[in-house]
């Protein structure tokens, strides 16, 4: 019982880092039961179901580690704009007017978009309770994907004196953010056979109070819950939370409680060197956002200086309107290149860096890295085949740069999850694929109407 890949070139990113020419990997139930050239794995496993990979690419299955489900919906909806006008005018508002239905809409595309792209494992953040978090968890489940799901904590009086005032459909209370928090934590942790965990998202310093986020951290510590929370976005925030507390905004958090190994730091564009030690110090993970933070025009995440620290640095696809899509390969090649133009220095942030960020990095961060990022035997089998019998990835002489730079989310051809074969031979098992896309078209146009928001181009339409 079981499968068998065979004839495929296997990125293993195991400690040595080791490819296989000509490999085979053998899966029994959820776990990778052998590794190692075709050859020696087909008479040892004559009764598994054969996969021939025809010279396709064996690797451990991506991992996004900052998605918002429920913004794929609204793929397009506040492109080119400043953040403030990009919040206040179009997402808040979109968002605001979610019912759960258009939340598990939202959830589904996206969910489908990331297994055909290859991406295996995800951690989500600001779920907001009118998105309907139920049901949003039930679709993690039947999708068949690992995910790290963090409900938003959010305090709706800190956002009466400001400026860009959330949208009031998105605001939520505090106690009321908490006590859903732990429901849905009571409810869904451990879910799937471990596939499922609920995270906390407190909305970044600033929009929250620091007591907030101190309650957060202690919260967190107590139930064993990860923290997920955006940092460091755009300059004018950082110089202004500096100005405020007058110190600062990654050393306060220190002090809050709020870093550690179980924290994921999103963007974090805007980081000092004190910070970064500090964020070293306490086993941090930065999550580099390179489509977001470019499109936005955030600014560079200073990548380099934190690999060369020794950080754990992760990628994440953010969401529709700021990406606009959730091809994690796509990301992978944009961190490649994205370094070298701002250093110019064609040797920075190299594709082996890359790969590790988006498999074992990515699993390290959201405590996983026994289970999955890499393929090795007793690891859960999470492993996606990309097919390299198509002209832009042939000849393939060398399978890291052929991932990192010629491949794109359309190419992952097959993939495993937790040992189970949720997509084979593009074909996903696990959804109906046409019903997906079919629902969230008719949703989205009737979610403008609502919230009268017009997203077209300033050309004239006929
Ligand atoms: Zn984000």
């Amino acid at each position: 019982m079981g499968y068998l890949l065979i004839n495929g070139t296997i990125i293993t990113v195991d400690r040595n880092r080791r490819i296989i020419r000509d490999g085979s990997l053998a899966i029994e139930g959820r776990d990778i039961v052998d590794i190692g050239p075709t050859e020696e794995l087909l008479p040892r496993h004559s009764g598994k179901e054969v996969i021939d990979t025809q010279g396709g690419i064996i690797m451990p299955g991506l991992i996004d580690c900052h998605v918002h489900l429920a913004q794929a919906l609204i793929r397009g909806s506040a492109d080119d704009l400043p953040l403030a006008d990009w919040l206040s005018k179009r997402v808040w508002v979109l968002q605001g007017n979610y019912t759960p239905y258009e939340g598990r809409v939202s959830a589904e595309l996206c969910l489908l978009e990331m297994i055909k792209s290859g991406t295996t494992t995800f951690a989500e953040t600001l779920l907001v309770s009118r998105y309907g978090c139920d049901g949003i968890a039930a679709a993690v489940l039947q999708s068949g994907m690992r995910g790290a799901l963090a409900k938003t904590i959010m305090d709706a009086s800190a956002y009466a004196a400001q400026e860009h005032t959330m949208y009031p459909g998105m605001l939520e209370d505090k106690e009321a953010c908490l006590e859903e928090a732990l429901a849905l934590h009571q409810k869904w942790n451990g879910a799937g056979g471990g596939r499922l965990s609920i995270w906390l998202g407190p909305r970044p310093l600033g929009s929250s109070p620091p007591g907030l986020l101190r309650e957060v951290a202690a919260l967190a510590r107590d139930k064993n819950m990860g923290i997920h929370i955006h940092f460091a976005e755009i300059r004018e925030e950082v110089e202004l939370l500096e100005h405020t507390f007058n110190k600062k905004p990654g050393l306060l958090l220190d002090e809050l409680g709020l870093l550690g190994p179980r924290t994921l730091l999103v963007h974090s564009v805007w980081l000092s060197p004190e910070e970064m030690a500090v964020i070293r110090q306490r086993k941090t993970t930065i999550v580099h956002n390179p489509s977001s933070n470019a499109k936005g025009a955030y600014g560079f995440c200073p990548v380099p200086e934190l690999l060369d620290l020794g950080v754990n640095v992760t990628l994440g696809c953010d969401g529709g309107p700021s990406n606009n899509t959730y091809d994690m390969l796509g990301e992978m090649k944009l961190a490649a290149c994205l370094h070298k133009v701002n250093k110019l220095d064609p040797t920075t942030v190299p594709a082996e860096k890359v790969i590790e960020m988006a498999t074992i990095n990515g699993a390290r961060a959201l405590g996983l890295d026994q289970i999955t990022g890499s393929l090795e035997t007793g690891k859960r089998a999470d492993v996606i085949i990309l097919d390299c019998n198509k002209p832009h990835l042939v000849p393939n002489l060398n399978p890291v740069s052929t991932v990192v730079y010629a491949a794109r989310g359309q190419d992952v051809d097959t993939v495993f999850i937790d040992g189970k074969l949720v997509m084979h031979r593009r074909r996903v098992m696990t959804m109906d694929e046409e019903a997906v896309l079919v629902e969230a078209k008719a949703a989205a146009a009737n979610l403008l109407k609502k919230a009268g928001i017009d997203v077209r181009s300033g050309w004239p339409e006929y």
